[in-house]
């Protein structure tokens, strides 16, 4: 393991230098937050060596990034993906941060990440490649320093296999050093599709205070893999009309709203959208560009852009993914008066349910579902009535004070420690 130190202020992560600096712009944060926020407390970063299944010996690169630890340990996922780096791992442990402090949760943040495509591997690679991770990093992780979690292509099995590893390091039961786990192994009911139930209910939220009807609200979702499918068939529930949903391979449309129950179920179980009666095929473009009342992209980072912010025709976007909006279209939009709900809101109800997921752990409780679904409500609804009396007082964008409000927290808990 190799510590990455501090990178001067000169190269910190383009997204996070370019947000400080739009709300020092207008005097919305002191030089004091913009010092506290600019640098990450610690960068570390190992080439994982990991024995194919035919004998080989491949390296895979990979990162821990610990963002702001003033709150509480670091939490975040780990990335297995192949557009992993270390800017990427820094910018996500900043959001990280935010979302923590935003939902008011006692963690500071963090991300990781292994330059790979899990695709690629076979389970026992992937399991021999997640262990590495655990051998590398448990120095700087535990449940009282750093706690990960899945994130893009890593998932229950993968959590599992993690806390095992850690718990041979330290030869004791230490259930709390990772969330996300399978819940036979401690995890939490209702984490799997709790980022969507998180968004679900700040969709209502927003979608109430914008003086819309559920069910006249048409919505087109991109991405149709844990947060993109659970989305849709909670807001489907919830009456709204999901007309649109993409993945990899492309888009489908139903003007008239998918059935989104009959689809959850095929896809599971044959992992293509195109099997769907009754559809239209179109491009993921295309769908991006739909003119839709939400438009929801549930994917991955650098999805809205320079390229196609001019074409964006939605009323409105609430971001599931981590960074989809890239600052430069985040503007475009905000001049077209076109509201973006945060992804450091919209989407920290997977981190809130880790929480709880810890709390069960280290008190070695077991919640039932609904008493984890109340909760979630709970500190979501806080979140969403917080993050909008920031936005009336300040008068600023949605992501704007999602972002102030954070910064006090974090601010608020450097000065309490006297740094
Ligand atoms: N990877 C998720 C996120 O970006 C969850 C993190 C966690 O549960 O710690 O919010």
């Amino acid at each position: 393991m190799n510590d990455l130190g501090n990178k001067s202020t000169e190269t910190i992560c383009e997204l996070c230098q370019i947000e400080l600096n739009r709300l020092a712009e207008v005097e919305l944060i002191t030089d004091e937050e913009m010092d506290i926020l600019e640098q990450p407390n610690r960068m570390v970063s190992a080439n994982l060596e990991v024995k194919m299944d035919d004998g080989s010996v491949r390296t895979f690169p990979s990162f821990r990034i610990q963002y702001n630890n003033a709150r509480g340990p670091t939490k975040g996922g780990i990335r297995f993906h192949p557009s992993v780096s270390q800017d990427e791992t820094e910018e996500l442990a900043f959001l990280m941060t935010l979302k923590c402090a935003v939902v008011n949760i006692p963690y500071g943040g963090a991300k990781g990440g292994v330059v790979v495509d899990p695709s690629q591997l076979s389970e026992q690679e992937l399991e021999r490649l997640s262990r590495e991770y655990i051998r590398a990093y448990h120095d700087v992780i535990g449940p009282k320093k750093d706690i990960p979690a899945p994130d893009i292509n890593t998932n229950g099995t993968i959590m599992g296999w993690m806390m095992d590893e850690y718990e041979r390091i330290e030869g004791e039961k230490s259930p709390g050093v990772i969330t996300g786990k399978p819940p036979k192994l401690g995890g939490s009911k209702g984490r799997t599709s709790a980022t969507s139930l998180g968004g679900a209910i700040i969709t209502d939220l927003f979608v109430d205070d914008q003086g819309w009807d559920n069910k006249n609200t048409d919505v087109a979702i991109q991405g149709f893999g844990n947060v993109g499918s659970w989305l849709a068939k909670f807001l489907h529930e919830r009456g709204y009309n999901v007309v649109a949903v993409s993945d990899v391979a492309g888009a489908i449309y139903d003007p008239n709203g998918i059935d989104i129950e009959a689809l959850f179920d095929q896809y599971e179980e044959n992992g293509d959208l195109f099997e769907m009666d009754g559809v239209d095929e179109i491009g993921n473009d295309e769908l991006l560009t739909m003119d839709v009342d939400l438009l929801i992209p549930a994917a991955i980072e650098d999805q809205i852009t320079e390229d196609n912010m001019e074409d964006i025709q939605a009323s409105a976007i609430v971001e599931m993914a981590n960074g989809p909006t890239t600052p430069t279209a985040d503007e475009h939009l905000r001049d077209r008066g076109i509201p973006v709900v945060p992804d450091i809101l919209a989407n920290a109800g997977g981190v809130t349910v880790s929480y709880f997921e810890w709390l069960q752990n280290i008190s070695y409780e077991y919640w039932n579902k609904e008493k984890v679904q109340k909760k979630l409500e709970n500190y979501m609804k806080d979140a969403y009535k917080n993050v909008k009396e920031k936005q009336n007082d300040e008068e600023t964008s949605l992501r704007e004070a999602a972002y102030l409000r954070a910064i006090d927290r974090v601010k608020a808990a450097e000065q309490a420690r006297g740094r």
